[in-house]
């Protein structure tokens, strides 16, 4: 993409983007927040929690609703009956992560997601027993990681191994990443990394790394919290053994709502696999039979544990009904443009001021920007807030990193120019 012929530092040009949308629609889906004079936020923080889908409350409405008329038959008779809910979700959840709908789930909370995950894909041995995951790991998959490796009776200093960035740089290398993955070798149990990094924005595609992670002999894991719904990530053509995810940030389900849990296919039937069961996971055509004997549904399914949080389902069910309408390919096209217009003029008009650490190339980054302001003088929390104070909506990461996502479904490019406005007002000219 030239950004030079698409994009000019004038507001026109972003009226001008945004009167060219076709997605532009969508953000009248979604509560945006407004501040107290009633002017709608900048809100770039899609990236920690996703804004409201008008059609959650619907959806939300519909259980209560449901759960007063017909109590215990809304399990069957409910419009959206509870024993099955889970696989209204699973089509779209296929659809939005490139699977399979045998193999997601939307279940539980990630980080219990990730451990359900490595009970069965982390079956260490005396030699193979190490992890693979990256220094700035997101601090509970770390917790995660490190207590399964003392569960099974091995020390995190040795079986734990970190990837870093070189001195100097803030994103992985793909070679890097391979030459480790070459060194540990058959040492390698299980690699868990990001789709997108949450710190520096960075995408590793799963479909890259997993066959180098085979090649070992390894299990192939990823979190992507901070990719699904984010970009499409094709897991069931990676290879991936497993991946993880949650719903409040790009996927706009709301705070707490159920996670998400993928399993390739090859695995779906494999009752070979240790697992920890619940009565979820268990044939659906007897669970009520109520008998001892557990037998395991095929597929990602087979994971579940107990009967779903209905409420904490039911934003889903809304939210994914707009990724299915908007599609994650056209999304991803138009994030390509609004992330690309924020460099643009971030470079444009604070050249010298601010740091981006994610990496310039769009295929290797979602739609999120992570910044640094080069000043010491504002390079402190205080910038975060008054950007805030201003009405743009960010997030601040210790200990100087501002991280900015427009996100496609309801961000539009005047947003970005009003970001940039306020932040270059901020910064003042360059000293
Ligand atoms: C947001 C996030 C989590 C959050 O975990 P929860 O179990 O949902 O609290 C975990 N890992 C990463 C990489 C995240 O970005």
């Amino acid at each position: 993409m030239s950004s030079h012929r698409l994009f000019e530092s004038t507001p026109a040009c972003a009226e001008g983007l945004d009167a060219d949308d076709r997605l532009a629609r969508f953000r009248d889906l979604f509560f945006v927040p407004t501040d107290s004079s009633g002017s709608e936020q900048v809100y770039f923080c899609g990236n920690s929690l996703g804004l409201q889908p008008r059609t959650a409350v619907d959806s939300v409405k519909e259980v209560l609703e449901d759960w007063r008329q017909f109590a215990v038959a809304g399990h069957l008779e409910g419009r959206h009956p509870w024993l099955p809910y889970h696989e209204f979700l699973a089509d779209q959840l296929a659809e939005l992560v490139g699977a399979l709908p045998l193999e997601v789930v939307a279940m539980n909370t990630l980080t219990v997601n990730l451990h359900l995950m490595m009970v069965s894909f982390y079956r260490p041995s005396s030699d193979r027993n190490r992890i693979l995951i990256e220094k700035h790991a997101f601090p509970s998959d770390r917790y995660a990681v490190e207590s399964q490796i003392r569960f099974h009776g091995f020390d995190p200093e040795d079986a734990l191994v970190e990837l870093s960035a070189r001195e100097g740089e803030h994103c992985l290398r793909l070679e890097d990443v391979a030459e480790t993955i070459d060194r540990l070798g058959n040492t390698l149990a299980l690699a868990v990394l990001p789709g997108v990094q949450y710190y520096t924005g960075q995408y590793l595609d799963p479909a890259e790394l997993t066959p180098l992670i085979h090649a070992v002999g390894a299990a192939a894991g990823y979190d992507l919290a901070h990719a699904t719904g984010n970009l499409p990530v094709g897991l069931h053509d990676s290879g991936a053994d497993f991946a993880v995810w949650c719903s409040y940030k790009y996927m706009n389900a709301g705070p707490g709502a159920i996670a998400g849990c993928f399993v390739h296919e090859r695995h779906a039937r494999d009752e070979t696999l240790p697992r920890f069961a619940g009565w979820w996971g268990h044939d659906k055509h007897t669970r009520f039979l109520m008998d001892p004997g557990f037998q395991v549904m095929s597929g990602a399914e087979g994971w579940q544990l107990s009967n779903p949080s209905i409420f904490a389902a039911a934003p889903l069910l809304a939210s994914l009904q707009i990724f299915h309408d908007a599609g994650i390919d056209r999304l991803r096209d138009k994030s390509l443009k609004l992330t690309g217009f924020l460099e643009f003029l971030l470079r444009e008009r604070l050249a010298g001021q601010i740091e981006i650490l994610t990496p310039s190339q769009p295929e290797q980054r979602g739609c999120q920007l992570s910044l640094k302001v080069r000043d010491p003088r504002h390079a402190g929390k205080q910038l975060h807030r008054r950007l805030e104070e201003a009405g743009c909506i960010s997030d601040w990461r210790e200990p100087d990193v501002i991280r900015v996502a427009p996100v496609p479904l309801y961000n539009c490019f005047r947003d970005v120019w009003a970001f940039v406005d306020t932040l270059a007002d901020l910064l003042g000219p360059s000293a």
